[in-house]
Formats: structure tokens, sequence, C-alpha cells
């Protein structure tokens, strides 16, 4: 995915780390076995038409589609990939702001990584609900850029990998989880929609398996929809979560105060059980 940073109207990025420390403070909720509530793909889709509807700063739109082949060849199922905008009014009639700058979070490339999915999910929470909130610097964020969140791009690898509702005990059991796409029509893996990008796709493998690239750059719908949007939205930066291992790594440095709680909460995030990517 290109990524371009406009220098214009920039906000500061410490303003996102503080956010994000605001995030990881906000515990999750856990099952009575002591590990995390993950929402699956049904309840994901739920949290975020509630948000839309009962917030004035969050809209939800259908960016396209992720196909499970998988399960029944002869009746493939399709699951609408969704992405929530979250800014300061959603009044205008035109779902974007060019007068502003917008920052994309995309996690669920790879649907076996819960971790990433649940952290966006989260996110869009805690913007949506602290919008108004003066307390907190959710309002002076959302007054210099708008936020696009797509918490599942994967979606029927999500579906294929998680087999009891969101219990992270339960989930595809070769290979550590569902990796690719729902698309195993040439790879009994799927596609392996991160290696189907145009950047990079000829180093990646064309062997079958786990990180099958595809026969061709953007021959899976998942790729196509994340191209369509980007290209078709204000995006001046692109933040793509992935949970290797059910870490977070994070980029923007360890050593820094968020990179710090990052690390000493990833204990109580990483409940589900530690599957290498
Ligand atoms: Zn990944």
């Amino acid at each position: 995915m290109n990524t371009t940073i406009r220098s214009q109207n920039q906000t500061p990025l410490w303003g996102w780390q503080a956010l994000m420390l605001g995030l990881l403070l906000s515990l999750p909720s856990t099952n009575q076995a002591g590990l995390m509530d993950y929402r699956d793909a049904a309840e994901l889709g739920d949290t975020l038409a509630n948000l839309a509807a009962q917030s004035r700063h969050a809209q939800l739109f259908t960016i396209g589609y992720s196909t499970d082949y998988h399960t029944d060849p002869r009746q493939p199922t399709h699951y609408p990939i969704y992405a929530l905008r979250i800014s300061e009014s959603t009044n205008e009639r035109i779902p974007d702001d060019p007068r502003k700058n917008s920052i994309l979070f995309e996690a669920g490339m790879h649907p076996r990584e819960w971790l990433a999915t649940e952290s966006c999910l989260m996110l869009a929470e805690y913007l949506v609900e602290h919008a108004e909130d003066e307390l907190s610097n959710v309002p002076s964020l959302l007054r210099g850029a708008d936020v696009w969140i797509i918490p599942l791009t994967t979606v029927a690898g999500r579906v294929l990998d998680d087999l009891q509702g969101g219990d992270p005990r339960h989930y595809y059991p070769h290979n550590g989880g569902w990796r690719g796409n729902g698309d195993t029509r040439e790879c009994d893996d799927g596609v392996n929609v991160a290696r189907n990008f145009s950047s990079g796709w000829d180093h990646a493998t064309d062997a079958l398996g786990l990180e099958y690239r595809g026969f061709a750059p953007f021959c899976t719908e998942e790729a196509v929809a994340l191209r369509n949007f980007v290209q078709n939205h204000s995006i001046s930066m692109a933040v793509v979560i992935h949970a290797n291992a059910q870490k977070i790594w994070n980029s923007w440095g360890d050593n820094d105060i968020t990179g710090s709680y990052f690390s000493g909460w990833k204990h109580r995030f990483s409940s589900k059980e530690n599957r290498s990517e």
C-alpha cells in the first residue's frame, strides 16, 4: 500500500501515542477461563453498526467482500469488509473530507491474528465514546484528522479460523490457524493477502502454502478492496497492524512511553495461545 504523508495540518505523533496509551489502559473483558473474549466476525459487524447508529461521529461503509470458497465451493459465502469513519462531524454529505488529514488503521489481513482486529475494535470504541469528551484528547485529535478503521480485512479467513465465537482456545487446527483468505480454488490454504500487493510481489513465493502470493498481484478481492479504498480517499497515513505470535511490534519505538506500555501490557492482551506466524 502506498502511504503518503501530507505536510500540512499534520497531527503530532505524540497525540496518537497518548491515545493508544489510553486505549491500553481500558482492559478487555475476560471469559470464565480468564481468557480474553474476542469478537467473532458477526459480533464485529454488530459492534461497528452499533457505533455508527449511536454516534454522529461514526459512519459505517462496506468497501468490498471477502469470500469463503472452502466451506462449500459450490455455494461460496460472501462477507462484507467494513470500514468505519470516525470524525469530528459526519454531517457533511460526502464521506470524506479532503480539507483534513485522514489516518487509516487496518488489521486482520492475516485472519488468525485476532489480537490485531480486537485492538482496532477497541480503538474504534474508545474514539467514538470519547469524541466529545474534552477531558480526553480525542476531540482535539479529531479536529486535526479523520480516522478510518478497517478492523478485519480478510473476513472469510477469520470465519474459517474462529471455530467457537471468538473463544481463543478453538481455532483452525492446522498450521497454527487460518492465515490466507477464503479463496481455496487454487491453493488449499487460500492466498496470503499481505503477499498479494504489487509492491514486493516479485519477491513473494509462488509456492502453494501459507505464504502463497496468488497468481497475480491484486488477484484477491481483499487486496483490491484496500487498494480501491486508499485510492479513493484522502489517506495521509496508514497503520497496518499485525500480531505475529500474538505480540504487538511497536514500530514507533519500544523505548518511548507508548512502547513501554505495549511491552508491559502485552501479556494481558496475549491470553490467546501463542501461535507463531
Ligand atoms: Zn500478519
